[in-house]
């Protein structure tokens, strides 16, 4: 099926939606995203990514094209159009295209912005088999940049560490700086120990998930105890359980990390249950 995709301001279908050779996204990665879930046709946390949105354009002396309720109203017509029921919005941000191609930033004035949003269908997203089973990750250096708060879609180490995940026989890397993990290649990283939760704290180190807020809160509100610090992948694999969360896996048990099976090789208690609150929370304030 084609399509509909937003481009500057017109939705086309997806053949027909072009961008510059000379955009700043495609030359320099100067750009930022974000990814919105849609579940039973509904966004879920939209004014989380709005936020965030905002935060990385402000970090990078972007403009922000669009009002927050223009973006809304682009979200829910790609929603209509291309009739999804479960999947993922994407939304791109770049500085735009000037005349050539120059380090230097191009003055907003004259070179507006390219902003694109499309939809990916995937039906049953929030029911996928794995979450019964968990994943297996890997560790590896974490050589990313030193500005991971920002959502650049920079993404070439992320997608290099998918491939050594995969090379390896796993569904996924966590990286490692300094001798403690610092996050997925596209999603936050947690241990369980007992009836606590941890996860490192937030700095310009990862992404501030949307995933990751609401499922910190939920777990406060449900008494279970957080502590935000860095762990080892050696204290990892001693936990009880170990999970990821993002806004198109929710929250995703692992169950081996670089080989080692974590407690009995299933997703444990708390992991599960913490999946569960948090689609039935998302699911209800959904818009
Ligand atoms: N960390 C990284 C590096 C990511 O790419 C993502 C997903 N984009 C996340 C964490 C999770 O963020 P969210 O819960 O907002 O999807």
């Amino acid at each position: 099926m084609t399509r509909t995709v937003y481009l500057n301001g017109e939705y086309l279908p997806e053949n027909e939606a072009k961008v510059s050779i000379f955009d700043r996204g495609f030359l320099m990665a100067d750009g930022v995203y974000e990814v919105t879930s849609v579940l039973g046709g509904k966004l879920i946390d939209f004014d989380g990514h709005a936020v965030r949105l905002n935060r990385s354009l402000d970090e990078l002396d972007m403009n922000n094209p669009i009002s927050k309720e223009d973006l809304l109203e682009v979200h829910r017509e790609l929603v209509r159009e291309n009739k999804i029921v479960d999947g993922m919005i994407y939304l791109q941000i770049t500085r735009g295209a000037p005349d050539d191609r120059d380090f230097v930033f191009p003055d907003p004035e004259t070179t507006p912005q390219t902003i694109v949003l499309f939809t990916q269908n995937k039906p049953g997203l929030a029911n996928s088999p794995v979450a019964k089973v968990g994943i297996k990750v890997i560790s590896i250096e974490d050589a990313r940049w030193g500005r991971r708060d920002i959502k650049t879609v920079q993404l070439l180490y992320p997608s290099m560490g998918k491939m050594m995940a995969k090379k390896a026989g796993a569904d996924d890397a966590w990286m490692v700086e300094d001798g403690f993990v610092t996050e997925g290649t596209s999603n936050n990283a947690y241990i369980v120990k007992g009836n606590k939760i941890i996860t490192r704290a937030l700095s310009n180190d990862i992404l501030h998930g949307i995933t990751r807020a609401a499922v910190l809160r939920f777990a406060k509100e449900a008494q279970m105890e957080v502590e935000e610090r860095n762990f080892t992948i050696e204290e990892a694999m001693q936990a009880d359980e170990a999970f990821i969360t993002s806004a198109s896996t929710f929250v995703m048990p692992v169950v081996e990390i670089d080989g080692a099976q974590l407690g009995d090789r299933t997703p444990g208690k708390v992991a599960p249950r913490l999946r569960e609150i948090y689609l039935e929370e998302s699911i209800k304030k959904a818009i």
